[in-house]
């Protein structure tokens, strides 16, 4: 007789996704963009992200980093420097009460790494955030310094906002336009229009 290796009752694999998050772009968005920070010291908080994220997670919404890394496959940022910018990141934060929930990283580039589905504007990051916390993407917030930040907020149908930053085209500006974006000029104002009233 035919025998089943595995169990004849497996777990659910989509647990009921009702949970809360902003999922931000880091640089450019929360700290200043340097094209491959790879220095721990390099690391400067914009004005006002860590009273943004602050008010944020006091509004329900912990925020979550969704961030492009090419500078690891161009051999620009090692993992260890990687790691130790995030570290100080969480520090400068941490010293204004905030913090992250999580980050979740694309290290690749396509002409150097081959093409993976995790580098935004594809969505695999944010699957896998809304995997690992249990995410209603849909009622989630979404923010970040270029069009492949907003393009994914658009596609789950969610609040999204495009904070314009020194390293904002005008491709990004014309896609937050004919998308129906809010273009703000720091993360502050994104979470003012999303959350409204007073920071
Ligand atoms: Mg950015
Ligand atoms: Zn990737």
């Amino acid at each position: 007789m035919w025998m089943r290796s595995s169990p004849p009752f497996s777990t659910p694999v989509t647990r009921h996704r009702s949970r809360l998050a902003a999922l931000l772009d880091r640089d450019g968005t929360i700290i200043v963009d340097r094209d491959y920070t790879n220095n721990p010291d390099d690391v400067r908080l914009l004005p006002g992200a860590a009273a943004a994220i602050r008010r944020l997670a006091s509004a329900g919404y912990p925020a979550i980093v969704i961030t492009n890394q090419s500078g690891i496959a161009r051999g620009k940022v090692s993992l260890e420097q990687y790691r130790l910018v995030r570290q100080r990141l969480d520090e400068l934060l941490r010293a204004e009460g905030a913090e992250l929930l999580d980050t979740f990283t694309c290290p690749h580039h396509p002409e150097i790494t081959g093409p993976c589905a995790c580098r935004k504007p594809d969505v695999a990051l944010y699957e896998r955030a809304a995997s690992t916390h249990e995410l209603d993407l849909a009622r989630c917030f979404f923010a970040g310094d270029k069009a492949r930040d907003i393009t994914p907020g658009l596609s789950f149908g969610a609040d999204t906002v495009l904070v314009q930053s020194s390293n904002t085209k005008p491709v990004d500006l014309e896609c937050a336009e004919g998308s129906g974006v809010a273009i703000v000029a720091s993360l502050t104002e994104a979470v003012e229009r999303f959350l409204g009233g007073a920071p």
